[in-house]
């Protein structure tokens, strides 16, 4: 049996629960916003490294405009 569960948060897989092991601190909260999203803004970096920084944030931006656990935040709706 497999299961459809994606981070809330980044996206990827997962097994159980709302988030990866990525996106929380070592008692399964998620992280705050700021800290995900240089993560992210890091991890897109080394997917596209010719990519101007404000690209990427861009990108970003609007990759985690999608994620349920972000798309209300207010990092991002005045974006
Ligand atoms: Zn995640």
């Amino acid at each position: 049996m497999t299961t459809d569960l994606n981070c809330e948060s980044c996206g990827m897989p997962i097994e159980s629960g709302h988030y990866c092991q990525y996106c929380t601190d070592g008692q399964g909260n998620l992280q705050d916003f700021d800290t995900r999203f240089a993560a992210m803004v890091d991890w897109q970096q080394r997917r596209s490294p010719g990519a101007s920084r404000e690209t990427i944030e861009a990108e970003t931006r609007s990759y985690m405009s999608t994620m349920p656990a972000w798309r209300n935040h207010p990092g991002l709706t005045n974006a």
